[in-house]
C-alpha cells in the first residue's frame, strides 16, 4: 500500500512536469510517464483494469487507466471484456480481427500479412505509429535500408548521420511463440490501442518517434490449440486438462530454437519481416519467471560472433528497463539472471545476427487466464545483487497483472529507445559497417565450399539455409589459390618429441590451397557476415567456464553437421577471386551420358531416399562393393536403376539435386534390391517435440510413413503385416522406460482426450488424436515390438528410445554404461566408421561428425546378460613386487618360472574375446552372429570434440555410436547420437534413411568372425 501511495504521488507530480518543462530547454528523456489530464479516460475499462489487478503494486501509471476514444474500439469489442480479464483467451483470429478493426478506425495502425504457418494459418504484423510516419512508410524504409547495407553509401559516416537524423526507427515486438505462455496477445492488443489513442506526451513521443511493429501471435497453430484447451478447462473446471502435447505441426518449445536452421514457417516469416522492414530491435515475449525477467542482459558466456556494440546495448536497455519499472514500485523486475547468450538459435537472436538488437522478456503467466494463488521457489524470490526488489514468495496472480508488466515494460522500452534513437540507429549502421569490414578487422575473409565436394546436394541444402538467412552467396568463375596459415601446435612437454613431430608436420602441411572454378565463396565483407560466420565456424565451450548449466546447445557447426566441406579462409586474396553473385540457390542435379541404366554415386545424401519413393516402379539395386563404370568411380551402396524412362529420370534427378550417370551396360558388382519400405513412425503421448524434428525431415524429403502412437502399437497384433520398418525416434527429456510403457497415471483423475470436439475444434490439426492421452505402450505394446523384430521387422531407436529398447531386452549383447562426470550439452562430436560394408554406412567417409547430447554409452558384451563392464586383462597391468626389474617376469623361489598366457584385449567398439573359462558350459556365450554389428563409434577422446562442450569425454570415447543388433529374424538399430535434429544434422540423416532403404538386406557385407 505504501508503495502504491508513492506511485500515486509520483504520478501527480509527473502530470505537472510537461507544463513546467515546456518553457525551458528540457531534454526529451524527462517526459513524465503519466496520462494526459486533458484526455478523457474510459472509466468502465479503467475500473475493470483495477478490478482484475490483484495488488496495487502490480500496475504502473502507464497502464492503470485506458484513454477514451470516440471512434477507436478498445479490445473489449472482440474480447467482451478488457485485456487480461479472467477466463478470456482470444484465438489468433480474434486478435487479428481486433487489429484490423483498429486499422479501420485509425490511420495510426496498419496490418500486414507476413505469411502462413505449416497448417495454413495467417501470420500478421501490425504497424503502429503517427499518421505521418505510416503515410511515409516506404520512403522511410528506403532510407533505413541504407543503414544495414552501408555499401550503398560507400561506408560514409557523414551520410549515415544524415540518414539517421531523418529516419524513424522500427521496434519489432513478437508475442506468444510459446503457446502455454498465453498473456502476450491481449497485452499487445491493448498496447496497440494505447499507442494509437493516448495523447499523453510520453506516449505521443513514442508514436511520433518510432514505428512499433507487432506480431501478436508467432505460433499461430499452437495458440489456437492452447485456446481450445483453455476452453475445455473452463467447460470442465473440476477435471484435469490435457497437456498441450502439440504446439505447431512439428515442434513445441523448440520453435524458439530454429533461428539457425530456419526450418519452421514462423521463423522464416519473422526473419523476413525483421530484415524486410529494416527493424532495429526484435523483442520476443515469453512467460515463465516472476514477474519480469528482462534477459536482454543475460548471463555469460555471450555468443562469440556478435558485435560488442550489441552486448553494450543489451546492458544499457536492460538495466534502464529495470530502473524505470523499479521507480514505479513494481516488484520482481530484473535483468541478468540465468540465461546465457551463447546459442544463436532463439527467435530474438535473428536481430542479434542481423546487426540489430535482440531482446526477450520472461513475465509471469498462469498458463491460461485463471486468477490463481501462486507460491514461488525460494530461488525465485531471493534477493540478489541483480534482483534488489524480488517477487513475493506467495501472491494472488492474474493475467491482468501479467499484461500490466508486459505493457509497462514495453512502453518504457519504447520510450527509452525513442529518446536514444539516434544512438541506436547509428549503432545499427556501425554494426552493419563492422560486419562489412570484418575481413580486414577480425577476419576471416571468407568461407569457401569447394566445387569438388562429393556432397553437392547437401552443399545446396546448406547454402539454402544461408540464403534464408539473407547471406550473399558467390560462385567462383575460375579456380583460385589462397594462403593457408600454418597451424600452431601446443608445445609438448617432451621437447625432443615435439621437435620431431613438428618438423614432420611442417613438411606435410600445405601453405596454400587451390579451389576449383564453381566453388562457393561466402564473403565476409557483406552486411550479414555475422550469421554466416556463427553458423559455419567452430564453437568451443570451456569445461572451466563459470557457467555450469548451458541454456541450450553448445555446438552447431553447420559444415560438420551437414557433412559438407567448409573452409575458413583468412587470406584476404580470397575476396579478389573472380566470382559472381548467386541470386537463388537451386539444386544442381542431372544425368550425364547415354544409356538406359542409371547409376548414382552414394555419398550419403538424403535425396537418394526421396528418389526411391519418387520412382516407385523403378528397379533399384544397391552395389555391395565399390565399382567403376563409364569412367567414374562409385562408392559402396551406389544405386543402379533400371526401368525408368529417361525423361522421367531427368526430371527426378533435377528435382532431387542428385547427379546420375547413364550407362549402356550394368556394372558387374554384387547388388541387392533397394525397396520402398513401409514405415511406421511411433510417438508417445508424453512429448512429441524431439520426434517432431524427425517428422519434419521426412516430410521435407517426401518419405511417406504412418504416424502412430504407442497406443496403436499396443493394439496392433501383427505389425509385420503393415510395416517393414518402425522408427521410434527420441521421446525427449530423457524419458524413462517406465514412462514409455505406463504413460500417465490412471489410478486417479479423468481421461485426457486429444481430439476435436465443439469446444476444441483445432486440437488435432494434421497430427494424431486419442480418446485418452494417459495410456502408454503397455506390456502388449512391448510384446508387439518384440514380436515385430522377431519376425523380421526393423526397429530403429535413438537416445532415450535406445535405452528403452535395451531395457526391454531387445539387445542381449549391449548394455548401458554409467557415467560419473560426462557432460556433453548439445555438442558436435567426432565419429569413426567401424563397418563400412554395412548398408547403414553406405556413402559415409571414415570420419564425420554427429550431434550428441549426453547420449547413452553403449557397452558390448559377449555374454548374455553380462554388463560388459569387466574386461579381460585390464585388472592388473603391472607385475607384483619381487626380484629383478619392472620388465622381468615374476619369480617364485623353489620352482621353475611359468610363462603367463597373454591375455586377449579388445577395443571398446569390439566384442571382448570369450575366454576358455567362459566357454565351459557356456550357455550364456552369444554366438558371433548374434552379437551387434558396430557400424559407427565415437572417436578417440583426443579427437572427440568438434564443437561445443565436452567434459568427461573418455567415458563415451570409442564406444559404439550406431549399432545394428540382430534380434530373431529382424534388427534393432540403436543410435547413441541423435541423427535427426532441428534441421541442423542433415549429414547424419542418411544413417536413418540407409536403414529404411536397405531394411531387408541389412546383413549385406557382414563378416562374422567366431572368436
Ligand atoms: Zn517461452
Amino acid at each position: 500500500m505504501i508503495r502504491r501511495r508513492q506511485t500515486r504521488s509520483f504520478l501527480l507530480c509527473a502530470s505537472l512536469l510537461p507544463l513546467l518543462l515546456s518553457s525551458s530547454a528540457a531534454r526529451a528523456d524527462e517526459t513524465a510517464p503519466a496520462r494526459d489530464p486533458k484526455q478523457a479516460v474510459n472509466e468502465a475499462y479503467t475500473a475493470k483494469i483495477q478490478k482484475y489487478t490483484t495488488a496495487p503494486v502490480f500496475t504502473s501509471p502507464l497502464v492503470d487507466y485506458l484513454p477514451a476514444s470516440k471512434n477507436v474500439p478498445t479490445p473489449e469489442i472482440v474480447l467482451g471484456d478488457v485485456s487480461g480479464a479472467p477466463g478470456i483467451l482470444p484465438y489468433a483470429e480474434d486478435v487479428y480481427k481486433y487489429m484490423r478493426l483498429l486499422a479501420k478506425a485509425t490511420p495510426r495502425v496498419r496490418v500486414f500479412s507476413i505469411g502462413t504457418t505449416e497448417e495454413g494459418r495467417e501470420m500478421i504484423a501490425v504497424a503502429v505509429s503517427s499518421e505521418e510516419n505510416l503515410k511515409h512508410l516506404d520512403e522511410n524504409r528506403a532510407r533505413l535500408a541504407k543503414l544495414p547495407d552501408p555499401r550503398t553509401i560507400k561506408l560514409d559516416d557523414a551520410e549515415a548521420d544524415r540518414i539517421v537524423a531523418q529516419s524513424t526507427p522500427i521496434y519489432y515486438i513478437t508475442g506468444t511463440i510459446h503457446s502455454p505462455e498465453t498473456g502476450a496477445p491481449t497485452a499487445l492488443m491493448e498496447l496497440a490501442y494505447r499507442l494509437a489513442v493516448d495523447e499523453s506526451p510520453y506516449i505521443r513521443e513514442i508514436r511520433d518517434g518510432v514505428i512499433t511493429l507487432i506480431t501478436p501471435v508467432v505460433e499461430v497453430d499452437g495458440r489456437d490449440r492452447m485456446v481450445d484447451l483453455y476452453r475445455w478447462h473452463l467447460a470442465h473446471p473440476k477435471d484435469f486438462y490435457p497437456p498441450l502435447i502439440y504446439w505447431g505441426k512439428y515442434v513445441a518449445h523448440d520453435n524458439n530454437r530454429d533461428a539457425m536452421g530456419v526450418t519452421l514457417k514462423l521463423t522464416e516469416n519473422v526473419l523476413n519481416t525483421y530484415v524486410g522492414w529494416k527493424a532495429q530491435v526484435l523483442h520476443d515475449l515469453h512467460e515463465s519467471v516472476p514477474y519480469l525477467y528482462d534477459n536482454t542482459a543475460g548471463d555469460g558466456p555471450f555468443n562469440a560472433w556478435v558485435d560488442p556494440i550489441l552486448t553494450d546495448e543489451w546492458e544499457m536497455i536492460g538495466w534502464r528497463n529495470v530502473a524505470d519499472m523499479t521507480k514505479f514500485g513494481m516488484p520482481g523486475v530484473f535483468t541478468h539472471g540465468v540465461f546465457d547468450t551463447w546459442s544463436p538459435g532463439y527467435l530474438m537472436f535473428i536481430a542479434a545476427m542481423h546487426n540489430g538488437i535482440s531482446r526477450l522478456y520472461e513475465t509471469f503467466g498462469n498458463g491460461g487466464a485463471d486468477t490463481e494463488e501462486r507460491t514461488l521457489d525460494p530461488q525465485d524470490y531471493s534477493r540478489t545483487w541483480w534482483r534488489q526488489n524480488p517477487p513475493f514468495p506467495k501472491t494472488l496472480w492474474s493475467q491482468r497483472d501479467n499484461n500490466n508488466y508486459e505493457e509497462t515494460g514495453l512502453l518504457t522500452s519504447l520510450h527509452y529507445f525513442n529518446e536514444n534513437k539516434r544512438l541506436f540507429l547509428k549503432n545499427f549502421y556501425l554494426k552493419s559497417k563492422r560486419s562489412i569490414t570484418k575481413p580486414t578487422e577480425e577476419g576471416p575473409a571468407a568461407y569457401v565450399l569447394p566445387a569438388d565436394d562429393p556432397r553437392l546436394e547437401l552443399q545446396t541444402e546448406l547454402l539454402q539455409v544461408l540464403q534464408k538467412q539473407k547471406v550473399e552467396i558467390s560462385r567462383a568463375t575460375a579456380s583460385f589459390t589462397v594462403a593457408v596459415p600454418a597451424k600452431k601446435r601446443k608445445k609438448s612437454r617432451k621437447k625432443e618429441d615435439a621437435k620431431d613431430t613438428n618438423e614432420k608436420e611442417k613438411e606435410a602441411e600445405p601453405t596454400s590451397r587451390e579451389f576449383p572454378a564453381g566453388s562457393i565463396v561466402i564473403r565476409m565483407d557483406q552486411p550479414y557476415s555475422r550469421i554466416a560466420d556463427a553458423l559455419l565456424d567452430h564453437q568451443y565451450w570451456s569445461p572451466d567456464d563459470p557457467q555450469k548449466t548451458p541454456y541450450d546447445d553448445t555446438g552447431w557447426t553447420f559444415g560438420e553437421l551437414f557433412n559438407v566441406k567448409v573452409f575458413r579462409i583468412t587470406d584476404p586474396k580470397a575476396l579478389d577471386a573472380a566470382m559472381e553473385r548467386i541470386s537463388e540457390v537451386k539444386p544442381t542435379g542431372g544425368v550425364q551420358g547415354d544409356g538406359t541404366i542409371f547409376a548414382i554415386n552414394n555419398s550419403a545424401e538424403p535425396a537418394l531416399a526421396t528418389l526411391r519413393y519418387k520412382l516407385r516402379d523403378a528397379d533399384m539395386q544397391a552395389a555391395e562393393e565399390p565399382f567403376e563404370a563409364g569412367g567414374k568411380k562409385f562408392n559402396r551402396g551406389s544405386l543402379i536403376i533400371r526401368g525408368v524412362a529417361r525423361s522421367d529420370f531427368d526430371r527426378a534427378a533435377n528435382e532431387t539435386g542428385l547427379h546420375a550417370a547413364a550407362l549402356s551396360a550394368a556394372p558387374s558388382v554384387k547388388t541387392h534390391p533397394v525397396r520402398a519400405a513401409r514405415v511406421a513412425f511411433v510417438h508417445t503421448w508424453l512429448s512429441t517435440q524431439t520426434e517432431g524434428w524427425w517428422r519434419l525431415a521426412l516430410d521435407n524429403l517426401k518419405i511417406p510413413y504412418d504416424y502412430i502412437s504407442t497406443q496403436v502399437v499396443a493394439k496392433t497384433d501383427d505389425l509385420n503385416a503393415k510395416y517393414d520398418v518402425i522408427l521410434f525416434p527420441p521421446v525427449g527429456y530423457n524419458t524413462s522406460t517406465t514412462a514409455i510403457i505406463n504413460g500417465m497415471p490412471r489410478d486417479w483423475g479423468n481421461p485426457l482426450p486429444w481430439k476435436n470436439t465443439p469446444e476444441t475444434p483445432n486440437l488435432v490439426g494434421k497430427n494424431d488424436s486419442t480418446d485418452d492421452m494417459r495410456p502408454g505402450l503397455g506390456w502388449d505394446g512391448v510384446a508387439h515390438l518384440q514380436s515385430f523384430v522377431g519376425k523380421g521387422g526393423v526397429l530403429l531407436t535413438a537416445t532415450d528410445t535406445s535405452r528403452f529398447a535395451l531395457s526391454i531386452g531387445l539387445a542381449d549383447s549391449v548394455s548401458l554404461g554409467t557415467s560419473q562426470k560426462m557432460n556433453i550439452v548439445g555438442s558436435v562430436l567426432g565419429t569413426r566408421l567401424v563397418d563400412a560394408a554395412s548398408p547403414i554406412a553406405y556413402g559415409y567417409d571414415e570420419k564425420f561428425s554427429a550431434y550428441c547430447d549426453n547420449g547413452p554409452i553403449f557397452t558390448l558384451s559377449s555374454i548374455a546378460g553380462g554388463r560388459g563392464s569387466r574386461r579381460l586383462g585390464g585388472h592388473s597391468s603391472s607385475r607384483p613386487t619381487g626380484r629383478g626389474t619392472a620388465d622381468d617376469p615374476d619369480f617364485t623361489v623353489g620352482r621353475p618360472g611359468i610363462e603367463v598366457p597373454e591375455e586377449p584385449t579388445a577395443e571398446l567398439w569390439e566384442y571382448p574375446q570369450v575366454s576358455d573359462e567362459q566357454r565351459r558350459n557356456g550357455l550364456r556365450v552369444i554366438p558371433a552372429a548374434g552379437r551387434a554389428r558396430v557400424i559407427l563409434r565415437y572417436a578417440d577422446n583426443k579427437d572427440l570434440l568438434v564443437s561445443g562442450l565436452l567434459e568427461g569425454g573418455d567415458e563415451i570415447a570409442q564406444h559404439p555410436a550406431v549399432l545394428d543388433v540382430p534380434a530373431g529374424q529382424g534388427h534393432v538399430i540403436l543410435f547413441s547420437i541423435n541423427p535427426v535434429y532441428r534441421g541442423e544434422t542433415r549429414g547424419t540423416y542418411s544413417l536413418v534413411l540407409n536403414t529404411i532403404l536397405n531394411f531387408d538386406n541389412l546383413n549385406a557385407g557382414r563378416t562374422i568372425l567366431e572368436k
